[in-house]
């Protein structure tokens, strides 16, 4: 396997070797021929035929679920919008803008992703850098500044930030309505008694800035790589290392992601689902893209997450809030931690602070 590959692999476990391994091995082990192709297109199956009994009544007043579709050790794979709602934490929406104006925007980005950078990150004391390249857009020159100065990603700031371009501010009310649109059903249709979920802001999610990802296919091969989205329900630990596996001996779900479509992280996302970005093989190379991907995140930084109304570790640096997922003691409960430790060349100080929220999810931090 390609250098490449291993660490796609090695991201999508979170840097756990044994994980990654035995992954790589079930897949070899799936497919044994040495050209492992899998078209990026797989014919259209809609799981609603026979999948879920509940009904919409009985969901709306209770949000367990149906029980897992995907077992343990395999990928189930997802095209239907209804069945990505009913069985992972997302909604998708395909065909999302009018074709020209998708056109437009993903070819400008393709232009703008000509000077992207890949990013350098520590993986077990490794400096190893992103597989893909990046950048970061916000609305003003103000607000370049704010996240040069003020913010800390990965335990660093970053130097790359530009100002939004003209397609991405085109796209953002459409985003921004569909997104709004698309939280208001999920509380309406799966949350407990069709009411927003404690610490879930009740404000209408208004994207200021937009992350830009561009991954490059292989140069010299005709196929280029498509990307898939895959999620994968946490399962925790209990106090003796044992999972408990009982409720949701669950494989990971794959969402296909083709070219303009839009997909909505609802709030359960952060604490009960882990999610990745796969390569997978295709046939067809986009006929404006070619072997390149785009994709673009939408995002809402809020001002009560402002560093200012944030702790900062004994480094000096804002600290990073976590949510324990691993062990059932606290799962769920979101921390503040030192970042320092992933910049290369620096070490962590411990930092550790529960974090206090209030009902509508803002941040309580008593600086003294
Ligand atoms: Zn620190």
């Amino acid at each position: 396997m390609s250098q490449g590959s291993l660490l796609e692999a090695l991201l999508a476990h979170e840097g756990s070797v044994e994980a990654a391994s035995t992954s790589i091995l079930e897949d070899l082990l799936r497919s044994p021929s040495k050209k492992r192709i899998k078209p990026s297109v797989g014919h259209q199956t809609s799981l609603r035929l026979f999948a879920s009994k509940t009904s919409t009544e009985e969901r709306s007043v209770s949000p367990k679920r149906a029980r897992p579709l995907s077992k343990k050790g395999t990928t189930l794979h997802l095209y239907d919008p209804e069945d990505v709602a009913e069985n992972t934490p997302c909604s998708i929406i395909h065909n999302f803008l009018p074709p020209e104006e998708a056109n437009d925007l993903l070819k400008e980005m393709l232009d703008e992703s000509n000077s992207f950078e890949k990013v350098s990150f520590k993986l077990f004391d490794n400096v190893v850098q992103s597989p893909h390249t990046s950048s970061f857009y916000v609305a003003s020159e103000a607000e370049i500044n704010t996240q040069k100065e003020d913010y800390f990603y990965n335990g660093a700031r970053i130097s790359d930030v530009r100002r939004i371009t003209p397609q991405l501010l085109r796209a953002r009310p459409r985003v921004q309505e569909a997104v709004n649109k698309e939280i208001q059903n999920r509380i309406k249709t799966r949350y407990p008694r069709g009411q927003k979920l404690k610490h879930q802001s009740p404000n209408p999610w208004s994207p200021n800035c937009a992350f830009v990802n561009c991954y490059n296919g292989p140069q010299e091969s005709a196929q280029c790589v498509a990307r898939e989205f895959r999620v994968r329900r946490i399962i925790p630990k209990d106090s003796d290392n044992n999972r408990l596996d009982d409720m949701d001996a669950q494989g990971q779900i794959s969402i296909h992601l083709p070219h303009n479509s839009l997909l909505v992280m609802h709030a359960e996302m952060q604490e009960q689902w882990k999610h990745s970005i796969a390569p997978v093989q295709a046939i067809d190379p986009h006929p404006i893209a070619g072997s390149r991907r785009i994709n673009i995140t939408y995002r809402d930084y809020k001002q009560n997450f402002h560093p200012r109304n944030t702790p900062k570790c004994r480094c000096g640096i804002p600290a990073v809030l976590r949510v324990v997922q691993r062990k059932t003691e606290n799962l769920g409960k979101y921390f503040w931690m030192c970042h320092g430790g992933n910049v290369p060349g620096k070490e962590h100080c411990s930092f550790f602070h529960w974090a206090e929220f209030d009902d509508d999810g803002n941040p309580i931090w008593n600086k003294t």
